[in-house]
């Protein structure tokens, strides 16, 4: 028997604006519940179990979407594949009106609801409060003064399956070590329009199959240089790619992308898609501050940022506001572009550098120095035209996002509020992998 019409369902939605097209999750589909066309990539309530086999192999987090709807209302497929954006939830009240409001939800949890209740298992929280999701503050909204950020321009989508880019320079900003190697990669579009802003990223189709037979699924690079290119007024950007030799647990293995790409000799082309995103953008408004928190690649970014406002500076004809910068590495020698980047002024930018591995110094990460600049940080919290950026890896974004709460109410500001406003107003904005 099926299940009754006004019976609560946790439907599965991949969100247009996220996805990159890359088809991962419907490779990984072992029972065909993931299809695509031109535009979308959907999935069939009908026949999706909740087997979560799509959600590990997403590399944008596109696929981890949840929406409780009473059974009658599932989005069909033809919606899904007309929507430039995921439907609002529905409310309580909305789902009340269907008489669906009190029914168990029987559906497996989301990577977010598990990560949660593993936490709280492991660590129960005496005050029984719900516990904290850094994901929660992450902003979807550029800042007020962003500047227009153009999307998919090449893609599955787009009138142009992929861009073309020659290399036009390769340099590795890493010492010479075995365990890290990171290169800038600086590639050319020639005459092919592609605009980009700092905070965007792009994807590398990396040649040949993957041992399904299948082509490598794309994978994403945020951007390092500024508007007007890596050398200004150039159609190039850069690129910070870490050469990935050891996978998550520490086994070795061989990055297909990362190898690919740092393997690359100038004059060697590439094909690309983007450019993606519209919300990890700086804001354009005279003495607006810029926090920056990273890791490792995602100073990637921070480097596009400041280096814009570093030629705006040395333009004379904008009065930029405060930039800090909170850079956290293994040892100094992993940490990318760290001589360029000790010789910017002072007055310019605020670098705090945290090495959790030189050997015979305390362990520091980017939270401790956070901690430490907690006066500094403070007021930045409550200024409505400070806006925070955290980039790199996963693990680093809910230390720092309880450190930025705790800053708050050491300060005596209040959380909720700032917590709130920092999304709301687009001010905080969350870049981990
Ligand atoms: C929005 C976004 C921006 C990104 N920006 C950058 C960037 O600026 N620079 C950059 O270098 N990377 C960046 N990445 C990560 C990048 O997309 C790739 O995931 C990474 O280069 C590994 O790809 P690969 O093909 O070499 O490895 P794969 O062949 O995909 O993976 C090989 C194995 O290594 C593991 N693995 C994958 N990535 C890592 C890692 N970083 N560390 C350890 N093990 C890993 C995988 O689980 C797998 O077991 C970004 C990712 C996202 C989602």
């Amino acid at each position: 028997m099926g299940m009754p019409e006004t019976a609560l369902i946790k439907q599965h939605l991949i969100d247009p604006e996220i996805c990159i097209r890359c088809g991962a999750c419907e490779a990984a589909c072992p029972i065909d519940a993931i299809t695509h066309d031109d535009r979308n990539y959907v999935v069939d309530v009908n026949i999706c179990e909740h087997c979560m086999a799509c959600v590990p192999v997403c590399p944008t987090g596109a696929i981890d979407n949840w929406h409780n709807v009473p059974r009658s209302l599932a989005y069909t497929l033809e919606q899904q594949f007309s929507w430039d954006q995921l439907p609002a939830l529905l409310t309580e009240a909305q789902l009340a009106e269907f008489g669906a409001a009190d029914m168990a939800i029987d559906a497996p949890l989301t990577q977010k609801e598990e990560a949660a209740q593993v936490a709280a298992a492991a660590e129960p929280d005496p005050s029984g409060e719900t516990p904290f999701d850094s994901s929660a503050y992450n902003s979807t909204l550029p800042p007020w003064s962003g500047a227009h950020a153009y999307t998919n321009l090449y893609g599955p989508r787009a009138a142009q399956k992929t861009a073309t880019a020659t290399v036009t320079g390769t340099l590795r900003v890493t010492e010479v070590g075995k365990e890290y190697d990171t290169h800038h990669i600086v590639l050319d579009f020639g005459a092919m329009p592609f605009p980009v802003l700092e905070g965007q990223s792009i994807a590398v189709l990396p040649p040949g199959l993957d041992a399904r037979g299948k082509p490598h699924v794309p994978r994403q690079y945020s951007i390092a240089s500024p508007r007007n290119g890596e050398r200004p007024g150039f159609n190039n950007i850069s690129l910070t790619i870490k050469r990935v030799l050891q996978d998550y647990d520490g086994n070795p293995v061989r990055g297909v992308a990362s190898n690919y790409m740092c393997d690359l000799k100038v004059g060697d082309k590439v094909e690309i898609i983007g450019p993606f995103g519209n919300s990890f953008l700086m804001p354009n408004h005279p003495k607006s501050h810029i926090v920056m928190i990273c890791t490792g690649t995602g100073s990637a970014p921070m480097r596009a940022m400041t280096e814009w406002r570093r030629r705006l500076r040395k333009s004379g004809k904008f009065e930029g506001g405060k930039l800090m910068l909170f850079f956290g590495a293994r040892t100094k020698e992993e940490l990318p572009y760290f001589g360029p980047l000790l010789s910017l002024p002072k007055d310019f930018i605020d670098i705090n550098f945290a090495f959790s591995r030189t050997p015979d110094a305390p362990k520091k990460y980017v939270q401790d120095l956070m901690r430490e600049r907690a006066a500094d940080l403070a007021p930045l919290l409550a200024d409505p035209n400070a806006y925070f950026y955290v980039c790199g890896l996963k693990s680093m974004e809910e230390g720092v996002m309880l450190t930025l709460r705790d800053v708050a109410v050491q300060a005596g500001l209040n959380w909720d509020e700032i917590g709130g406003a920092l999304k709301r107003e687009g001010r905080l904005h969350l870049e981990t992998y």
